[in-house]
């Protein structure tokens, strides 16, 4: 079987196939960057990723666009209200943007362009000319332009929403509106005193700054092309954002704008909307820092990595610390399977037949993420043959060895899938032999119940940067490097 999707445009699962044969043109909606990126952020980060890594696996060359929102609402009154200058204050969250994206071991785009290149910026007044010229775009009062939705008939259809003749004169310049006030929606937007210097000069457009949903469209026809094959995004994204870029560009080109449009779900934590007030909002950074996050400990970037993946991109993920408690185990399981084959093949080189539990199970794996990305059902694949070759190893069986080389090999291929660093060593640094005592006293201490002994020596270990995890094999830790 060949890979096959999930496609928003169609509301079908299907084949896969690209314009070019073997090559592969994505676009994945970046982040605004005015804060931190929070988990949900790269849940659907994590997701595009899988998506580049398991079209690369599959032999396909990947060329992916990122975008990084670098002018909008939110930006410009945050960095009025610290002070900044806009482009000060983005430079600083794009800096962690990529930092992040290092700290989770997602791959870079071929291209991240920023709403103010000067190309990219080029390219939206052009589309505004082209549009307002074609009659899809006109000049309000205020000197601001609109997309007029009424002038294509199409609108809606992507997302299924049955527009109102009633609001089909109604506009919105707010970059963010809901779903229920579909309506002209703002391409251009006329400067006034609030944005201070943050303006573009065109002749024909005056003096302002683009509308949100358009930078996505010109960026995808600059880099992309008129049609490409493959756009990502958080379902969020799906009305009006999407809706928009494809009204936008199909109105340029008068060609279909994307063939596949696959969405994340959102992600939840502890079965909550994140949000802020409910204090289940967390930054990836947050998720490092014992100080931030309501476990009290420094997670695994690779657990998080895990947790973030392991469920299919179609369900609604939750994320919960008991679940990156788990994905820490099955991590640290798939390190010791690693480390365990490395000893028992020691110099195997190439044995002659691929063994057949390990052809089974790269198979399964496959047959798995061919069917839409089912990463669960992949990564049972994976588990099944940890358990089924260490029993095999256990048992001392005769095909040991050339087995623990087929099993490294099929692990090194599903690595560059899943992106988790399972071949890094992870750090073995040693304990003082100070920190070893606490270590067993504060187990001595959780044995009797004396929970507030514990909670010290697990705080005079945290201040040499040891973080101890409590699993249902006993205590465990982490020291982090210098
Ligand atoms: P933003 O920075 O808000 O523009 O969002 C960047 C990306 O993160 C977009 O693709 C959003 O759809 C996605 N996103 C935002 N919140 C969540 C969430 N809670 N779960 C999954 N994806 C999200
Ligand atoms: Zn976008």
């Amino acid at each position: 079987m060949a890979l096959e999707l999930f496609n928003a445009r169609t509301r079908e699962r299907e084949a896969f196939e690209t314009i070019e044969p073997g090559k592969v043109k994505m676009y994945c909606c970046g982040p605004t960057i005015h804060d931190y990126a929070h988990i949900g952020n790269f849940r659907t980060f994590v997701f595009c990723d899988l998506m580049r890594r398991y079209l690369k696996y599959s032999g396909y060359q990947v060329y992916q666009v990122t975008n990084l929102t670098d002018v909008e609402d939110k930006i410009i009154a945050k960095s009025q209200a610290e002070g900044k200058d806009f482009k000060v204050f983005t430079k600083e969250y794009a800096d962690k943007f990529f930092e992040d994206l290092q700290t989770l071991n997602i791959e870079n785009s071929e291209v991240h362009p920023r709403a103010t290149d000067p190309d990219v910026m080029d390219k939206m007044a052009e589309m505004i000319v082209d549009l307002m010229e074609k009659g899809h775009a006109y000049k309000a009062d205020d000197g601001s332009i609109y997309f007029s939705i009424k002038t294509w008939e199409d609108y809606g259809k992507f997302a299924r929403i049955e527009v109102e003749d009633l609001r089909k004169g109604e506009r919105v310049k707010d970059d963010e509106y809901e779903k229920g006030s579909a309506c002209d929606f703002a391409l251009w937007k006329a400067w006034t005193p609030a944005d201070g210097p943050v303006f573009w000069e065109y002749p024909e457009l005056g003096k302002g700054r683009p509308g949100w949903h358009l930078e996505c469209s010109a960026m995808g026809l600059l880099y992309l092309g008129e049609t490409f094959d493959l756009h990502l995004g958080g379902i969020d994204l799906l009305f009006p954002h999407h809706q928009n870029e494809i009204a936008q560009s199909e109105c340029c080109t008068g060609k279909r704008f994307v063939n596949y449009w696959v969405h994340s779900q959102h992600l939840q934590v502890e079965g909550e909307k994140m949000s802020k007030s409910l204090g289940n909002f967390y930054t990836l950074r947050d998720m490092l820092d014992p100080e931030k996050n309501a476990s009290g400990k420094a997670w695994d970037p690779m657990a998080i990595r895990l947790a973030l993946l392991k469920v299919h991109h179609g369900a609604r993920l939750n994320f919960t610390f008991d679940d990156l408690h788990s994905s820490a185990q099955n991590l640290e399981r798939l390190h010791g399977f690693i480390k365990r084959c490395r000893e028992i093949a020691g110099d195997c080189k190439a044995p002659e037949a691929k063994h057949p539990l390990v052809v089974k199970a790269r198979q399964d794996f496959n047959k798995a993420m061919d069917a839409d990305l089912n990463i669960s059902l992949a990564l049972a694949a994976v588990f099944t043959l940890v358990t089924e070759a260490n029993k095999r190893f256990d048992a001392s069986e005769n095909d040991s060895k050339e087995l623990a080389y087929w099993c490294l090999e099929v692990m090194t291929s599903w690595e560059t899938v899943l992106g988790l660093r399972l071949f890094e060593e992870k750090d073995e640094l040693e304990l003082t032999e100070e920190e070893q005592q606490w270590l067993e006293a504060r187990s001595a201490a959780r044995s009797a119940k004396e929970w507030a002994e514990a909670d010290r020596l697990r705080d005079l270990l945290l201040d040499r940067g040891i973080t101890v995890i409590d699993t249902p094999d006993g205590q465990k830790w982490e020291k982090k490097g210098p």
